[in-house]
């Protein structure tokens, strides 16, 4: 199969010739078509199996082949994308622009942590398609500054997350104002019955679609599980990186403070590390993502929100240096490697009071994990030293005080997200609606990004990196946590 086969317009078929993209995925092959004929469709697929480019191809051509309307003097929104993270949203917006780019449509992205008025002074020039995050684009919604009363196209990417990070109820004053008549596609990681309760409501008679089995892993991700007492974690990191010769190894740890003091820890042993999580500026983590593409940094240390909806591409090796209290997490933090059918590996150094969170993570993915000690890391039966986890950390009473500033608080910044602007100084940033976004990133404008894809026409584009509104996702977890095992990291991650 082609993707001229596919039917997409001339423009479109060169965009994905620029690419590189010789065969469509089996989601883009499924959804490109249904979308075409105007099909409401509802999708399980993950990050890394191609959907962006399944929905926004014929976005693009159906957008492309009918006139444009007009409101006024202003261009209104035909088609809008809404995502959880400012990673997402980023990204999404940049394959607009990629993939668009031989087209003469209008594209933005709006989301938090950013200043909200150079996004303003972009859809006041109009755009076609709006890739937004739920908070940041109500409040533009309630500014008057978009309307959706030309609207043609709804997408809820990675819906399952939205409803985890607890945008439901913005995301159903988004659908109040929409127009009845439009097409809805939804593309969810996994069907909930929560997920399912919101498809009712939204989706018409959908074309359902499923290109993993559920949770499943891609099956091109090597994984496997180390054993190792939890106090020679780090040694047995620095040990693998060396050893292996890993150039390019994307870390997860559990809390903020956890890959801060990894990252101290790996660069006292001459490995180059970066920390990527919401306690670092916008800045700071473009940074960071920019210098582990570019392979000035060997290792990125990251937690779960931070790494969320990062696509680099080939990316080789996952370490696990800490298990995720929820499951689900693990399938999303080895969906960094393999992508697009690249192969890759991924490693998780398990201590024994990880025990739960491991059967947890094999009962999701059905499978067992290979186990195999590295030589000299072997783990002691009782499981080695005592780890103090709150080692450096700030007293506790002051963590909630400073989170709950940031949750309620935000007098300067407002609720909300701003959209960088490429020309007019923003820089992408995530949803961090009423004020829970991140303590330091609400002016960041920095609109380095990493050269990928060329926008053209596109509103916005800038910081590639952002953050998710981390506590609200913890908050509305938290009940949700099923296997939590012993709460860890409430504001931490
Ligand atoms: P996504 O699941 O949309 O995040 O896409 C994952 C990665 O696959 C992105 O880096 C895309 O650029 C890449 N990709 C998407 N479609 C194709 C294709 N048909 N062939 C090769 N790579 C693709």
């Amino acid at each position: 199969m082609s993707f001229a086969s596919l039917g997409l317009s001339a423009p479109l078929l060169k965009a994905v010739a620029e690419q590189g993209y010789d065969t469509p995925s089996p989601i883009q092959s499924q959804a490109i078509p249904a979308v075409l004929e105007g099909r409401d469709v509802m999708a399980a697929a993950q990050t890394g199996t191609g959907k962006t480019a399944g929905f926004t191809l014929p976005i693009l051509h159906r957008l492309s082949q009918g006139d444009r309307p007009r409101a006024g003097s202003q261009i209104p929104v035909r088609a809008l994308i809404l995502t959880p993270t400012r990673e997402l949203a980023a990204q999404v917006g940049e394959s607009v622009a990629t993939y668009g780019k031989h087209l003469p449509l209008k594209s933005a992205v709006v989301f938090g942590g950013v200043k909200i008025n150079p996004q303003i002074a972009t859809l006041r020039q109009g755009v076609d398609i709006l890739v937004a995050t739920p908070g940041r684009l109500l409040d533009l919604y309630q500014q008057k500054v978009v309307r959706f009363d030309k609207l043609e196209v709804l997408v809820l990417d990675e819906a399952d997350r939205m409803l985890d990070m607890g945008f439901i109820h913005d995301i159903r004053k988004i659908l109040a104002v929409l127009p009845k008549q439009r097409q809805n596609l939804l593309f969810s990681a996994t069907f909930s019955n929560d997920i399912r309760n919101l498809a009712k409501g939204l989706v018409n008679d959908p074309v359902e679609l499923s290109v993993t089995p559920r949770n499943a892993a891609a099956a091109t991700v090597k994984q496997w599980v180390h054993p190792v007492d939890k106090s020679r974690k780090p040694a047995l990191l620095s040990h693998l990186i060396q050893t292996h010769q890993w150039q390019q190894v994307l870390v997860f740890t559990r809390t903020k403070h956890g890959a801060n003091r990894l990252t101290k820890y790996l660069e006292g042993q001459g490995i180059e590390a970066a920390a990527i999580h919401g306690n670092k500026s916008q800045n700071a983590r473009t940074k960071a993502l920019a210098d582990f593409k570019s392979g000035g940094v060997r290792a990125l240390i990251a937690t779960d929100i931070a790494a969320r909806g990062l696509d680099i591409d080939q990316l080789p090796q996952v370490v696990n240096f800490e298990l995720p209290n929820v499951a689900e997490d693990y399938v999303h933090r080895i969906g960094r490697t393999g992508r697009a059918g690249a192969s890759g590996q991924a490693v998780s150094l398990v201590s024994l009071d990880e025990k739960k969170e491991l059967a947890g993570i094999e009962r999701l993915i059905s499978q067992r994990l290979t186990s195999e000690a590295v030589t000299g890391f072997e783990p002691t039966p009782g499981g080695g030293p005592k780890v103090d986890e709150n080692e450096g950390r700030q007293p506790r009473g002051g963590q909630r005080r400073g989170d709950g500033g940031q949750r309620r608080g935000n007098g300067g910044g407002g609720r909300g997200n701003s959209a960088g602007g490429r020309g007019n100084g923003g820089g992408r940033g995530g949803d961090s609606r009423r004020g829970e976004g991140r303590s330091a990133s609400s002016s960041q404008g920095g609109s380095q990004d990493d050269n990928r894809g060329n926008r053209i026409d596109s509103g916005n584009r800038g910081n590639r990196s952002g953050d998710a509104p981390a506590q609200r996702r913890q908050r509305s977890r938290g009940g949700q946590r099923r296997s939590g095992g012993g709460g860890t990291s409430n504001g931490n991650v």
